[in-house]
């Protein structure tokens, strides 16, 4: 049986649960640490969710990643299979699994607009049904749970920069309606697991991160925009760029997640995490041409529906509750971003890398 590419369906949970249970306790034995916990990252394939498995695996921690690889690549594990802590397992999380676990993080869900409005049936039944699945196995368990929610939680606000307690601004019934009122449903499962069965839950509303291993097809408009500046094609600005967001580095955030997922007094709210720095997308257009030195021509689409007009965090819970604000600024995270998407075009395949 290859331990690293499992495929499951809910008939043989019983079957994994008992191999995996094997790979935690030998792992447990060879480390011989009694803080070693078994950690289930739910989306463990992809961008987030990569750099996620890697802190955790760092730590001494077993990690099984869960992922269907919709938009998860093999290639984002590649580092961590040589681990023998790391397991992984092919599993869409609409169906029901039953591993022991002692924390789980609920990363699973496409997260760019082309690819979550692709199939936006599935999207929901992530959010709803895939919520809901692993909040009953953490109950099971009795396991601490954090989800990745988001920024989209507040649509296209009426109040900026938006702390956790405002309530938002969301279409229920639009091509983003999928992700954003998934995401709030979530939240709500999420509450009514931990008021209702004592589950311990961690929630994070996560600003638009960017960094390496981002996918070079994505979608999102940091990976967009270098990738079409470094194959020096028209940049795609959507309306007229003056919609703005905060971009945070991938590392900034990851450190976001471990403080509220590990600080000493339990959060059982939402914590927004991000970078304050607001940005016109006409103006991170401007920024990525100039560092990537590239001839590409600003070119203007016409503008998503829904598309929010501004985004950016309070950050004074974070900050108060979690002493945590990022440290990296976006032209030293956008240097990281660019020479990784070198990397990617210069592969001896000659091409973009596809997905796994
Ligand atoms: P991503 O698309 O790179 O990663 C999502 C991962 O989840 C992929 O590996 C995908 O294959 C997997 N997945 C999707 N549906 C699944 C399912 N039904 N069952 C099992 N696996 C499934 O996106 P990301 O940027 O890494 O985002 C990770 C999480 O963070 C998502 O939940 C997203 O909504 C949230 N988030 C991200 C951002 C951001 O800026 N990156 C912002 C807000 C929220
Ligand atoms: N965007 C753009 N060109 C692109 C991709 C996105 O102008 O090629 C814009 C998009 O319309 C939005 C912003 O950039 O205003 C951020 O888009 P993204 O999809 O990265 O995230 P989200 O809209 O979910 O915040």
């Amino acid at each position: 049986m290859d331990l690293h590419n499992l495929q499951i369906d809910a008939r043989f949970s019983l079957i994994l649960e008992v191999f995996v249970a094997t790979i935690f306790k030998s792992s447990n034995e060879n480390s011989n640490q009694k803080s070693v916990r078994r950690i289930l990252v739910a989306g463990g394939a992809g961008f987030l969710g990569s750099h996620l498995c890697e802190r955790l695996l760092n730590e001494g921690h077993s990690v099984i990643c869960v992922d269907n690889f919709s938009t998860g690549r093999m290639e984002n594990l590649h580092q961590l299979l040589s681990s023998d802590t790391f397991s992984f397992v092919r599993h869409d999380i609409i169906e029901p699994l039953d591993l022991p676990v002692d924390e789980i993080y609920n990363l699973a869900c496409p997260a760019s607009p082309p690819h979550y409005q692709a199939d936006p049936v599935h999207t929901m039944k992530t959010n709803v049904i895939g919520s809901l699945n692993l909040l009953e196995l953490a109950s099971r368990y009795q396991a601490r749970i954090f989800q990745a929610s988001t920024s989209e939680v507040y649509g296209d606000p009426h109040v900026h920069p938006q702390p956790e307690s405002y309530w938002g601004n969301v279409n229920s019934f639009g091509p983003r309606s999928c992700y954003d009122e998934g995401k709030r449903s979530a939240e709500t499962l999420f509450y009514d697991f931990h008021k209702q069965h004592g589950v311990d839950i961690r929630i994070v509303r996560i600003f638009n991160t960017y960094g390496p291993r981002m996918r070079p097809d994505d979608g999102r408009v940091v990976s967009n925009f270098i990738v079409q500046a470094l194959k020096g094609e028209d940049i795609t600005v959507y309306g007229d760029g003056s919609q703005t967001r905060s971009f945070c580095y991938v590392d900034d955030l990851i450190e976001g997640f471990h403080r509220l997922m590990y600080c000493p007094q339990a959060i059982h709210t939402p914590v927004n995490i991000g970078n304050p720095g607001e940005f016109t997308v006409g103006a991170l257009a401007e920024q990525i041409i100039d560092m990537t030195g590239s001839r590409s021509k600003i070119v203007h689409h016409s503008l998503p529906v829904d598309d929010p007009r501004q985004r950016r965090p309070d950050i004074t819970a974070a900050k108060q509750e979690l002493g945590w604000e990022p440290t990296i600024a976006l032209a030293d995270g956008l240097k990281s971003t660019i020479a990784y998407f070198e990397g990617q075009l210069t592969k001896p395949t000659g091409k973009l890398a596809e997905a796994a």
